[in-house]
């Protein structure tokens, strides 16, 4: 007899890590949670649909960790620290295997960050995963869209467009693009470093100029971006693909975060870069004016092919 979803439930119980600040988790009508006083509740959102957000060929601990680490990004680009995640499932069957694969992704990145699993909710239906994270920032230092200031640096975490190349490529499961994809790395301690540093951030995952955009509306200003200093991972250069560009500031699913800070900062986060052991790499500037504008080696203006992702 197949497994029916209080097993599966029960299956999950058993596996949650605890926390002090949950006064009652799985298992009630609603979990009871107690928030530190005094600092500011930091909640986000995401669904990842089969085929759209991840190819149908997708191991089951991928989809686990990448539909936490999704949510996770948006924590980090506010600067918060993870605390609280619900999980909120639609699935074809009830596949025990294919369940404890899924735990397997979702809770060893959870535990990295010691995030509890406080609830949610197991239905049938075409796969579809929809996490809520929650987490605390310093009241006054969230990192938003809307502080970047005319003459900030702009800067991104890590390197860009692997993601993009394993969807286009067709990258098999396991190489080095593929993993970008499948498994991204959410910058969780470099966006609670910025909080005092940044003046604004977005994480890139519909794509650098697409997300350097919404900063830029929501700030009244404009960006100019140098393509040749985008940073490139390995395996991106070795595709040598004429495409890079497109994928490095259109791409989505990267991850990465984009921030903003003044000239001043510059020491203080190649610093951060070299104590976190992660790339910062500044790629642009902040001008008056709206758009983005992306510069080729000789100074002038670059079309993409495509704009960055939009779902309609
Ligand atoms: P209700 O019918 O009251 O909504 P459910 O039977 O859906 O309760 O869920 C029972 C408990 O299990 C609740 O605490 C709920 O939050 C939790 N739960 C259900 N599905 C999941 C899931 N996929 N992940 C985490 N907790 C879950
Ligand atoms: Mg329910």
């Amino acid at each position: 007899m197949k497994p029916g979803e209080f097993d599966l439930i029960a299956r999950l119980r058993k596996r949650v890590a605890a926390r002090a600040d949950v006064q009652m988790g799985i298992g009630d009508d609603a979990a009871l949670l107690a928030p530190p006083p005094g600092q500011t509740l930091v909640v986000t959102a995401d669904t990842l649909n089969a085929g759209i957000h991840f190819p149908l060929d997708t191991a089951a601990a991928d989809i686990g960790w990448k539909s936490l680490a999704v949510n996770l990004s948006d924590l980090a680009a506010m600067g918060a620290k993870p605390a609280w995640s619900t999980l909120s499932l639609s699935l074809p069957e009830s596949d025990t295997h294919w369940w404890d694969a899924f735990l397997d992704g979702f809770l060893a990145l959870a535990d990295q960050h010691g995030i509890a699993l406080v609830g949610g909710d197991t239905t049938r239906g075409p796969l579809s995963i929809a996490v809520t994270a929650m987490g605390f920032v310093e009241p006054g230092h969230a990192l938003r869209r809307d502080g970047a200031r005319t003459g900030d640096d702009v800067w991104v975490s890590g390197t860009l467009g692997d993601a993009a190349a394993a969807l286009a490529l067709d990258s098999r499961t396991g190489s080095a693009l593929r993993l970008r994809l499948d498994r991204p790395t959410p910058r969780v301690t470099l966006g609670r470093a910025l909080t005092h540093r940044a003046h604004a951030a977005v994480d890139v995952s519909d794509g650098l100029l697409a997300d350097l955009g919404h900063v830029c509306r929501a700030s009244g200003v404009a960006a100019e971006i140098e393509l040749e200093r985008l940073p490139a991972s390995p395996a991106l250069l070795e595709t040598g693909s004429g495409h890079r560009f497109d994928w490095q500031a259109c791409g989505g699913d990267d991850y990465e975060l984009c921030f903003t800070a003044d000239a001043q900062q510059r020491d203080r986060i190649v610093a951060l870069s070299a104590e976190l052991d992660l790339r910062l790499t500044r790629i642009g500037r902040i001008v008056a004016g709206d758009g983005v504008r992306a510069l080729d080696a000789r100074g002038q203006a670059w079309q993409p092919e495509r704009a960055g992702y939009t779902h309609f």
